[in-house]
């Protein structure tokens, strides 16, 4: 009976490995060690971290238009010049340039209970200045841009509207809870000077409660007049509500920012030519502009790391595609989209053909996988294609999901390819996010070395089967 059992186990046993010899001459079998030395050099030959290193370190924010982004132009381009690509240039475009100044201040005057306290406070980007002297001003509290409209002309004017709602916890993707929010920023200003107002403070966009706080854009309506505005730490903002419901407060505000003239820059491109389908680009990009607090390491230097470090390890394995991989790193996605939009331009008027273009920019953190987007036309017939190599892709934790790709790509949704985001985990991501806190020690090296492991293998499946 026990020889029995050893016989049959003696048996299945060399089924199994039979089959997994068979197995192997397959195309998933081939395709799943080719990932898996993909992930292999990613995580022992990759020079992402040390790129992020130089150019969060030795470069720091890179705001469009400033002396830091024309340093991250150049070294950049130098980088991509040492991997051996068929080509590498600058392609030019103009952006905005606007500057900070002096240290902004927030002021709580005069409460009964506190006397006169300072806040954390970050001008957002794009704010007009106040006067020399300041303004000093009664606040207001609103939850919304619709609450501004309601209370009217008769509770706003002359005051200033603060906007405190905050991201919304209980989304388990962050950027949800973001995107809920952060209308406020975005509009904010505009919407309280229709009706009155003369400055505006705006609750960070952050879920944690902490005294840091966070820039980023704000779009002013150009028929309205333009008001300041300046962010304030989520401590901060609770303390303020909480005093605005026992006594109304005054706040004294003052920043000299101010928007200079247009500069020229660049996009920075580097790119492998396909052997057999040239004209069909699969496009790999992050932006190399950033706020110009903190160094821009998780938004987005890690993106163009990434993007580049997918050329050098697709040279480094002597993958010879099939079809353009271009790395594109583009400027000025932070504050007016000029570098995406140069870019999609010059692509339509040379007739090119993005059969795919994928975004890192949603931070350097453990990839968990790909959210696609494309017309509607297209895209159900393409995403089936995509959802054939899920398999593959699960293997490293990667899912796939039909969703948003990245800001800079987004134009090139005519070409009629598919868009891809990276979307790592992003628990983290807004607790640095255009702050002075997103430095490179809140980057994982190897964190960082995943998020290139998984776009190149996403690459390569593109390249190899087509779309
Ligand atoms: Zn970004």
């Amino acid at each position: 009976m026990l020889d029995m059992v050893k016989y049959l186990i003696l048996v299945l046993f060399a089924l199994t490995f039979t089959n997994d010899l068979k197995g192997q001459e397959e195309p998933k079998n081939e395709d799943a060690f080719f990932l898996r030395s993909i992930y292999d050099k990613a995580l022992t030959e990759g020079r992402c971290y040390n790129w992020l290193t130089h150019l969060t370190t030795k470069i720091g924010g890179r705001l469009a238009g400033s002396p830091q982004a024309a340093a991250a132009v150049e070294y950049t381009r130098q980088m991509l010049d040492t991997l051996g690509l068929d080509s590498v240039w600058l392609q030019p475009c103009i952006v905005p340039h606007w500057v900070r100044g002096d240290k902004e201040q927030v002021k709580i005057v005069n409460s009964k209970s506190m006397g006169s306290l300072n806040l954390n406070a970050l001008a957002l980007g794009n704010s007009v200045g106040t006067p020399d002297d300041g303004i000093t001003a009664d606040v207001i509290e609103v939850k919304s841009l619709d609450e501004v409209e309601q209370l009217g002309r008769e509770e706003i004017e002359g005051k200033i509207v603060f906007y405190n709602r905050p991201m919304d916890p209980k989304q388990i993707r962050t950027f949800n809870a973001y995107g809920g929010a952060v209308d406020q920023r975005v509009f904010g200003a505009s919407k309280a000077a229709q009706f009155g107002a003369v400055a505006v403070l705006v609750r960070s966009m952050t879920t944690r409660l902490d005294d840091i706080p966070h820039t980023g854009v704000l779009v002013y309506d150009e028929e309205i007049k333009k008001i300041p505005a300046i962010a304030i730490s989520t401590n901060d903002a609770e303390s303020l509500s909480g005093l605005l419901k026992k006594e109304s407060v005054r706040v004294f505000m003052k920043t000299n920012c101010q928007k200079l003239a247009d500069a020229p820059s660049f996009n920075v491109i580097g790119e492998i030519r396909g052997s057999e389908f040239p004209e069909e680009i699969i496009l790999i990009g992050g932006h190399l502009d950033s706020w110009d607090v903190g160094s821009g390491a998780h938004d987005d230097g890690a993106g163009c790391v990434h993007a580049m470090d997918v050329l050098q390890l697709l040279k480094r394995l002597d993958y010879q595609p099939k079809r353009t991989i271009r790395c594109v790193l583009f400027m000025n996605e932070e504050n007016g989209l000029a570098g995406g939009l140069e870019y999609a331009k010059v692509s339509n008027d040379k007739h090119e053909f993005h059969l795919a273009a994928i975004e890192s920019d949603a931070g350097g953190f453990t990839p968990r996988g790909f959210s696609c987007d494309g017309q509607n036309a297209i895209f159900t017939e393409k995403f089936k294609k995509v959802i054939e190599w899920l398999p593959l892709l699960e293997a490293y934790n990667l899912s796939l999901s039909k969703g948003g790709s990245g800001a800079d790509i987004s134009p090139l949704k005519s070409q009629n390819g598919l868009l891809f985001g990276l979307r790592p985990d992003s628990q983290r991501y807004f607790d640095y996010h255009h702050s002075r806190i997103d430095t490179i020690d809140a980057v994982n090296k190897r964190e960082l070395e995943l998020g290139v492991a998984a776009i190149t293998s996403l690459v390569y499946l593109i390249d190899k089967y087509g779309l």
